[in-house]
């Protein structure tokens, strides 16, 4: 089976920092009538607030490194517990480690559920340098400089890549060229979910 089905409700979007995953992952999220969950998002709120999770996350996000996998996996384990992820989700930035991957299935399986897709946004990567760069001049995002870029760069190959091969072997994967305008992006990815 090339596509997934019509009803392919719990997905995750991966690809490289600077790929697109938020702005398609608002998108899809509308289209499909699913919450978009984001766990740099949801850290980064936690910083403003000046929560205690947001504090520790900041000292990894400042650096470009990841925050412990127990404290991301719990924060996720109960944002899907909540009411409006019952009838299905889109993941965004999670998992990113395979300790996340496997906490992940444990979530899902404790509810006898699976995932039906994974959008894999393909990039250039100096590319995404560029856009990365002028985004940390628009927004002020703190981690959107050009060393914590290029280190987030590197620790996704090292760490997140490989989650890729993972999802492959279960015939989830839908790649999707990411270098094309926002609008192809998106159609493509309705199409590749069969929406
Ligand atoms: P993002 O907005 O997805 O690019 O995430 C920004 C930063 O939040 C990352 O560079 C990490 O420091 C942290 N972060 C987001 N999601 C995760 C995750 N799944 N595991 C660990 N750290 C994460």
């Amino acid at each position: 089976m090339t596509h997934a089905p019509a009803s392919a409700r719990r997905l995750l979007i991966v690809g490289p920092p600077g790929a697109g995953k938020g702005t398609q992952a608002a998108r899809i999220s509308e289209a499909l009538g699913i919450p978009a969950i984001s766990t740099g998002d949801i850290f980064r709120a936690n910083v403003s607030q000046e929560t205690e999770l947001g504090v520790l996350a900041k000292s990894y996000m400042d650096r470009g490194e990841y925050v412990p996998d127990e404290v991301t996996n719990d924060m996720v384990r109960s944002r899907l517990a909540e009411d409006d992820a019952r009838e299905g989700f889109l993941l965004d930035g999670y998992p990113r480690t395979l300790d996340q991957v496997s906490a992940l299935d444990g979530i899902l399986s404790d509810a006898g559920l699976a995932l039906d897709a994974v959008i894999l946004l393909e990039v250039d990567v100096e590319e995404v340098v560029g856009r990365l760069v002028a985004r940390g001049e628009q927004s002020g995002r703190s981690d959107d400089n050009e060393e914590t870029i290029r280190r987030r760069l590197e620790v996704y190959a090292e760490q997140t890549e490989p989650l890729i091969a993972v999802y492959d072997e279960r015939g989830l994967v839908r790649r999707i060229d990411g270098m094309r305008s926002i609008d192809e992006v998106t159609a493509e990815i309705l199409g590749a979910l069969g929406a």
